[in-house]
């Protein structure tokens, strides 16, 4: 089936008609539908379909004689931020199903089983642990903290998991399934604009910057913002205002990313002098020592402004993600497979965080990102051009290609 095809028929899957955003979160209907389209796709080519014990899904196009270990997999998620873009995500797993299409008109001939894959709850937008289906399958996470995880509905993952048919009690590590798979190549919406100032429709993964979230709740005294004089005060959110400020500052000067794109106000009144403010501080960096820098930076600055207004501040690390390093042999060849194909793909570093940063703690992975031309991603805004999809498509076959067939 044509890549524009299988496109179509995935779009509507979970669309809100008011923003045009998706809303696909993690064992809802939207879920069940697009985890319908996907055993309707796997059915279609007769390939071997089901969900692992985590929720992941998985199409295995068998290889009659071949050995255990060694599947080639590709793929990506179908779950959405809140409001999310078409291409984050499903763009892998259609390409992916497109790819493999590909080879069989061409009359590939496997010597490895190859596999696509959608993990679940890669976002967090349900229940706010981001790659969730490929922690639990790695154990990275607990099964135990994981099925406590709440929505916020208050609704948990277990029971959420239990109300779509999917036993609760069986998440956790799946080695047997891991041991399986001998190569994850995951194809994802670039969530930047490097290829288009590289003037290239595909590059390579060369690594994921680590990154982390870090908790600033600052303690002031709340009082009437019409009687209280401003020597009188203890306004949390004037500190909070710096941090958010040095956060900016620290992130330029390190070569860095901050962002504080979350804040808690309490009581929360227009007039009155907060009480409370929390600030959430995402960070990341090319390396560990510029993340530490930004941070302990963005931390001094915070410590004084609330020594200056009389606040207290108590700061934690809420999660931090290494860098990842994609195996280097695979990026490697993917990058000559790629050459040799006539496609011209730069290695590039990326923020962001993907299944295939958590798998490659276990297997070896890499990425292939497709052109953004804004860069915008998390927005119903997110674009790839179909030229560049179909060069996608392309790409991944050749990989996949190379990686099943020699
Ligand atoms: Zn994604």
């Amino acid at each position: 089936m044509s890549f524009a095809a299988l496109w179509e028929s995935l779009l509507p899957v979970g669309r809100d008609g008011g923003t045009g955003g998706y809303r696909r979160f993690s064992w809802t209907a939207a879920d069940a539908e697009c985890r319908r389209w996907f055993f309707d796709n796997a059915a279609e080519r007769g390939f071997r379909s089901a969900a692992d014990r985590n929720g992941n899904l998985w199409a295995w196009w068998d290889v009659p004689g071949a050995g255990p270990g060694g599947g080639v997999v590709t793929g990506s998620h179908l779950d959405s931020v809140p409001d999310g873009g078409a291409y984050d995500g499903p763009l892998g797993v259609v390409t992916g199903f497109a790819a493999i299409d590909l080879l069989r008109e061409r009359g590939a001939a496997p010597v490895r089983p190859l596999a696509v894959a959608a993990f679940c709850e890669e976002e967090g937008g349900r229940f706010g642990v981001a790659c969730l289906g490929s922690r639990l399958l790695t154990g990275a996470i607990e099964p135990a903290r994981a099925r406590a995880l709440t929505d916020r509905d208050g609704t948990t993952l277990a029971a959420a998991m239990a109300a779509a048919g999917q036993d609760p009690a069986g998440i956790g590590p799946d080695p047997e399934l891991a041991a399986g798979i001998g190569a994850y190549v995951e194809l994802h919406v670039e969530q930047g604009r490097a290829l288009a100032g590289l003037d290239a429709a595909v590059g390579v993964a060369e690594g994921i910057w680590p990154h982390g979230r870090w908790r600033l709740a600052f303690t002031g005294r709340a009082d009437h913002a019409g009687t209280t004089r401003l020597t009188d005060r203890h306004d949390p959110m004037l500190a909070g205002a710096v941090a958010i400020l040095a956060a900016r500052e620290a992130a330029a000067r390190h070569g860095a990313l901050a962002t504080v794109g979350k804040v808690a106000a309490e009581p929360g009144a227009v007039n009155a002098i907060s009480s409370a403010v929390t600030a959430w501080l995402d960070a990341r960096a090319p390396d560990e020592p510029r993340l530490r820098a930004v941070v302990d930076d963005v931390l001094a600055q915070a410590r004084a402004a609330a020594a200056a207004h009389g606040v207290d501040l108590a700061a934690s690390e809420e999660s931090v993600t290494p860098a990842v390093d994609f195996d280097a042999a695979l990026r490697d060849r993917m990058v000559a497979t790629l050459a040799a194909a006539g496609i011209r793909a730069p290695v590039l570093a990326t923020g962001a965080g993907h299944d295939a940063g958590v798998l490659a703690a276990q297997v070896p992975a890499g990425m292939l990102f497709v052109r953004n031309p804004t860069g915008v991603s998390h927005s119903p805004a997110e674009h790839a051009e179909p030229g560049d999809c179909a060069t996608g498509v392309t790409a991944l076959a050749a990989v996949l290609e190379d990686l099943a067939c020699h």
